[in-house]
């Protein structure tokens, strides 16, 4: 499904066959989860092939490893080349682009002498199905920043996500929606959060969740677009009056949600500001002009 005999990869210096590509079973990632990642797309848009946000995914992977004290020097800048080389070596336009930080063999807790780092790319479509979410309120929380790193994408980190889901999906829901330590709503799995109440929309302030990239492009739409947005925090409770709501994410893009824990939202999905961010986010990234998306 990733890969096929034919499908190349950048693996520490080389391009190589995925088939070919080796790793060693005694890296510190695989066993402790110590290692970083992204999540990157990019887009056939009207002015050729294009990766989303390639700088900011690149600086938050670099930044990630600083933060959690692995070794990685390389600039964002060449690290965007690669991908852009992965990308054309696989002949892929719309696709979903895998930089993986991971560990040398070390067993021991300290921190590792050497890394390897790879770029994997391959066709991904939408990562939920087309129709809107039904969500559960977790009851795994995420995890404390006083314990981890909330900013970095640390592969461990997503033990807690997979968690999540896992339950999600076992209580017959699409996905979880997250709280923090103190109860309030953090984010889903894999996905920023936001809800609409009264024409305005809510988003959960930056401290306990990862800084989603797509996140930030939402505040960016909603400047341009002079649509109020305001960062809080706010408990599940207030969510079952709320109009709408939506998850944002480099894989989810901008996700309708339909109900939490069965409670549906008062208004349809096609009216709700979600909608028109859905719009404007598709334009972006496809390179478009978007001020017609509001009028
Ligand atoms: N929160 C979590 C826990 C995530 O895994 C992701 C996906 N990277 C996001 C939010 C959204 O981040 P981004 O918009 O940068 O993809």
């Amino acid at each position: 499904m990733y890969y096929n005999d034919n499908t190349i990869l950048y693996l520490d210096g080389k391009f190589i066959k995925a088939k070919d590509a080796t790793a060693d079973l005694f890296s510190q990632t695989l066993h402790y989860g110590y290692g970083a990642f992204e999540g990157i797309r990019a887009y056939q848009t009207v002015h050729g092939v294009k990766i989303f946000k390639a700088q900011e995914h690149f600086e938050r992977l670099v930044k990630s490893c600083s933060l959690l004290g692995i070794p990685f020097n390389h600039s964002a800048e060449e690290l965007t080349q690669i991908a852009y080389l992965v990308l054309e070596k696989n002949n892929l336009k719309d696709a979903y682009i895998r930089p993986l930080v991971f560990c040398a063999p070390n067993m021991t807790l300290s921190a590792p002498k050497g890394v390897s780092f790879m770029i994997a790319a391959w066709d991904w479509g939408k990562y939920f199905d087309e129709h809107s979410l039904r969500l559960c309120i977790s009851t795994i929380q995420r995890p404390n920043p006083k314990s981890i790193k909330m900013e970095a994408k640390a592969c461990g980190h997503y033990v807690n996500s997979i968690m999540a889901t896992n339950e999600a999906k076992q209580r017959g829901f699409d996905e979880a929606l997250m709280l923090d330590m103190n109860g309030f709503v953090a984010e889903g799995p894999g996905a920023n959060f936001f809800f609409e109440k009264d024409g305005m929309l809510f988003t959960p302030p930056l401290e306990n969740i990862l800084p989603g990239i797509t996140r930030q492009t939402v505040l960016e739409i909603c400047r341009e677009l002079e649509l109020p947005v305001t960062e809080k925090y706010f408990r599940p409770e207030e969510l079952f009056e709320a109009d709408g709501a939506f998850f944002c994410g480099t894989a989810a893009e901008i996700t309708a949600i339909e109900s939490i824990e069965g409670q549906l939202f008062n208004k349809p999905w096609k009216d709700s500001m979600g909608a028109i961010i859905q719009q404007a986010y598709q334009c972006i990234v496809l390179d478009k002009s978007y001020s017609y998306v509001i009028v």
